[in-house]
């Protein structure tokens, strides 16, 4: 970046480029660009060439020169080498006229020798310690006036620029150690507007000339702490005054001559050695600093840099300078969790200062900030915990492997879920429950009940061969699970899982395992592992022990407050109600967990405003006294739900059933949210793996039969597994035919040329065929042997198969279009009485639905049906928040499990289905 511009901005003291000497080579050449220019040092003086041919300056160390009107004569008022030095800063800060001093403060003292007592001068109010003190001495002892104002606002300077009394404007840009951003060239052009006697002043440390040279941009001095970047190496004190102006360079020289203090011989030769290495050593010690802001701000610690995106005055730091520099800083929220950190690191060394080659850690507060009293320092917003990092030449990958380490050891990020993540610490969580009050009510969605359902699966074909690499066709049927959110307003949270043992239980919001929890930022994806820390907190410490628990109570609600604990971002802690009911068999292998993962996963998401649902206004108190809104019934005009509301949710739904699980295959919670059916085909077996949805897949009705034998899965797939050690042929040729049965069935069922009788009926024989195989594989069980001889007998004639692991469980029966209502209603009392529990479903529908009950968007133009009255239930004046005075809670939790399906249907208009 640097070389590239130093083409563009060609520094206006700019030695001619040397001719060749071969008159044949003559040709127009470019200027030299900077890292050249720094490597190669020219004599001040043309006409004279060192008279051995030196290739490196020489060290004139004398105090004297003999000789009379020689060009030196004491070393206090001038020396060859310092001129050499001086000569080649001027070069390489596009200046006319440089002086080496004896370091960074004697510049500043130099140059403010300009001023005379009763003058004013304006600085920033984020300098440098020492200038401060500087400062403040003049101001106490010099009769200056001083006004410190944040010139990170240019316009802040106007109101103290007095004509005949301002002198000076002083400026550091990026300051240290909070990298604020000055526009150095704005501030020039509004100080020579209205004070053009006031000479503006840049102390230029923090950039170094190969990055910045504010003289560029308006700026009439300019000086350089060179004991830093310039020198590189930590092993001088110097600083160097840069400036175009003649008049001010002859004061500035007598200055200099007059107190003493410029630059010695041997220290000259030093820095003029560092310097013909400035570029080289700021382009690695910036690529790295940036590495390290991205690792720091990533990890979710403010940080300071102006290389990062969000970096305020970025836009104007890029204008004015050629790079980012080697200087960043971060917060930890904790000043004692800094101390440990600085003390833990063991590449960073601990020192004041920058600018050198090795890393450097510090605490600005406590150790080069410390001259500034610590209210003023509150004032100016210089955190106490602030670190500061000087980033040298290192191996990168050392640096922030040592950063890591320390800030692990520290107790400031800890490594889970294959990720290192920030712990939180009890600071920065005081803060955020002090916006937890705004957070809790400020946005529309906790004012309202939101409404969502998701469909169990049946596995179609394919079950158990799925396990050894064969394609399984999973389908969604009409019974589901259905969650209803409604707002508190006293900082609790609470779940009734009415089907799951009727589960009751309520949490007080702020008493949650917090400490343990990073949550994933909004946007960002969970990783593939659990947060073990969380799941194990949660255990330990929101819920009764296991063995006090019925195991699915159990699971489900670790799985619900982990999502809403990982999802929490910005201090957003909803409180409210969640009911959850469900119209599929639980634990029979329907994937009722699956639709309870996709349930909670939504309704989290909606809570958390982690996903954008059409904007609705939130129902006022007298709208939903008065009128409970348009709520209307909608059976046609679905809405298919947008594909990255899907996409969020399926993972969440994910994350849920793994922790439900452990390891799901993602079939489940694909088919709960995206509905119809879908093909899935394992990992691992050298076929093309993953799940294809199966488009057009058409509604097909059947007959799902929980035979309410339990089944163990995992004895089941082990039996399958041994079966196939001991018989390899026979089961290797019962795996492939259920391969041609699913590859059949996927593409009859995609297929819109099939007719819908020859579909049925091919069906049918496929549904047929795959039971023999499964039953071949051991996985039947007597009690699906009989639904299968029931359903199979005259007068029904109906084609049955066993679902899911088998060994119990449930069996479909596939029901065609045209089956007489009777002959289905006396199949059903039939298989009642023999003490199976039938259920008529449709396959292949709709996945995730959300409703909001009060939703007026949702109404369709050419919708004719009837609207609706939601019930009107009072459930009183909360505490603290508005009532909802029609809340479909109570309704909820008393419909009966059959009748569910259908009240849920006539709540409102699903806003996605
Ligand atoms: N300016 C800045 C921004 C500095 O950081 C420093 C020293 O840390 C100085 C000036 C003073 O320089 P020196 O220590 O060389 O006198």
């Amino acid at each position: 970046m640097a070389a590239e511009s130093s083409l563009k901005k060609a520094p206006a003291y700019n030695l001619p480029t040397p001719e060749p000497e071969s008159p044949s080579l003559t040709r127009p050449r470019q200027p030299y660009r900077f890292s050249t220019l720094c490597a190669t040092v020219d004599s001040p003086d043309a006409d004279h060439k060192d008279q051995h041919g030196s290739s490196s300056v020489p060290i004139y160390q004398t105090a004297t020169f003999k000789g009379v009107g020689g060009q030196y004569d004491y070393t206090r008022s001038g020396n060859p080498t310092r001129s050499h030095l001086e000569h080649h800063i001027a070069k390489i800060s596009s200046a006319a006229h440089a002086f080496a001093v004896s370091s960074g403060m004697a510049a500043l003292d130099v140059i403010t020798r300009l001023l005379k007592p009763g003058v004013e001068v304006i600085a920033g109010d984020d300098l440098y310690g020492g200038t401060n003190r500087l400062l403040t001495y003049l101001r106490t002892h010099m009769g200056v006036t001083v006004h410190h104002v944040d010139t990170t606002k240019a316009e802040s300077v106007i109101p103290y620029l007095h004509p005949g009394k301002t002198a000076m404007v002083l400026l550091e840009s990026p300051t240290n150690p909070l990298l604020k951003i000055v526009d150095i060239a704005g501030i020039s052009a509004l100080v020579k507007e209205k004070c053009e006697d006031a000479v503006v002043v840049v102390d230029n440390t923090m950039m170094s000339p190969y990055l910045q040279r504010p003289l560029e941009h308006g700026a009439d001095i300019v000086y350089d702490s060179a004991t830093k970047y310039l020198s590189g190496h930590h092993d001088l004190m110097a600083g160097v005054i840069t400036c175009n102006r003649d008049d001010l360079a002859k004061e500035i020289a007598f200055i200099i001559n007059s107190v003493g203090n410029a630059l010695t011989p041997f220290d000259s030769f030093l820095l003029l050695r560092g310097t013909k290495t400035l570029a080289i050593r700021m382009d690695r010690q910036q690529s790295t600093s940036m590495l390290v802001a991205q690792m720091l701000s990533k990890l979710g610690f403010v940080t300071h840099y102006p290389g990062l995106p969000n970096h305020p005055g970025k836009d104007i730091h890029d204008r004015i300078s050629d790079g980012y520099g080697a200087v960043l800083s971060f917060e930890t929220g904790d000043k004692e969790l800094s101390e440990r950190i600085v003390a833990a690191t063991r590449l960073w060394g601990i020192s004041v200062s920058f600018g050198c080659v090795n890393s450097l850690i510090s605490m600005p507060c406590v150790m080069s900030h410390a001259s500034i009293d610590p209210a003023t320092r509150a004032a100016r917003g210089l955190p106490e915990d602030l670190i500061r990092l000087c980033v040298g030449i290192e191996d990168p990958a050392d640096l922030l492997d040592d950063l890591r380490h320390a800030l692990i050891e520290a107790g400031a990020i800890t490594f889970a879920a294959n990720n290192y993540i920030r712990i939180p610490n009890p600071i920065s969580r005081a803060v955020e429950k002090l916006a937890l009050g705004e957070a809790r009510t400020a946005r529309p969605q906790d004012h309202r009940e939101w409404f969502v359902s998701a469909p169990g699966k049946v596995i179609l074909f394919g079950e158990h061969a799925v396990v050894h690499g064969v394609t399984a066709v999973a389908a969604s049927v009409d019974l589901r699970c259905y969650g209803l959110t409604s707002p508190r307003y006293d900082g609790k949270l609470s779940v009734h899982f009415a089907d799951i043992n009727n589960y009751k239980h309520e949490w007080d919001i702020d008493e949650l395992p917090w400490d343990a929890v990073v949550p994933i930022p909004n946007g960002e994806v969970h990783p593939d592992t659990l947060d073990q820390r969380v799941v194990d907190a949660i255990k330990s410490r929101a819920l009764p022990s296991e063995d006090k628990m019925p195991p699915k109570t159990h699971a489900a609600a670790i799985a619900f407050l982990y999502l809403y604990m990982m999802m929490t971002s910005h201090g957003s802690r909803p409180s409210f109600h969640f009911v959850c009911r469900s119209s599929l068999p639980i634990g029979a292998g329907l994937g009722s967990s699956a639709s309870f993962s996709v349930c909670i996963a939504t309704a989290l998401l909606i809570l958390h405003g982690r996903i954008e649902l059409p904007t609705v206004p939130p129902p006022s108190r007298e709208a939903i006294g008065s009128d409970p809104g348009h709520v209307h019934v909608s059976h046609g005009g679905r809405r298919a739900i947008p594909p990255d509301i899907a996409e969020e949710t399926n993972r969440w739904a994910f994350v849920a059933e793994k922790v439900l699980h452990g390891n799901p295959s993602g079939v489940d919670n694909s088919v709960a949210v995206f509905g119809g059916a879908l093909a899935y085909v394992r990992p691992g077996f050298g076929k093309r793996s993953g799940m294809d949805q199966i488009q057009g897949f058409k509604s097909l009705r059947f007959l799902l039969i929980d035979s309410k034998v339990p089944r163990d899965t995992k004895a089941l797939v082990a039996g399958v597994a041994r079966k196939k050690a001991a018989e390899p042929e026979l089961v290797g040729k019962l795996l492939d035919a259920i391969q041609v049965i699913s590859n059949e069935a996927r593409r009859a069922l995609a297929d819109p040329e099939v007719p819908r009788n020859v579909l049925l009926s091919g069906l049918a024989s496929l549904i047929d065929e795959n039971h023999v195989h499964l039953a071949s594989l051991g996985v039947s069980h007597p009690s699906l042997e009989v639904i299968r001889a029931k359903t199979a007998g005259a007068p029904y004639r109906l084609s049955t198969k066993l679902t899911g692991a088998g060994g119990g469980g449930c069996a479909v029966t596939l029901v065609p279009d045209d089956f007489p209502e009777e002959k289905l209603q006396s199949l059903i009392k039939s298989l009642e009485a023999a003490g199976y529990e039938p259920y008529v479903t449709a396959v292949g529908g709709s996945g995730l639905g959300i409703l909001s009950p009060y939703d007026e968007i949702t109404v369709d133009e050419d919708d004719d049906s009837p609207p609706l009255s939601p019930p009107m239930t009072p459930i009183g004046e909360g505490a603290d928040g508005p009532a909802l005075q029609h809340s479909i809670r109570r309704r909820f939790e008393k419909v009966s499990s059959t009748e569910l399906s259908k009240w849920a249907s006539t709540r409102g208009k699903w806003l996605y289905v």
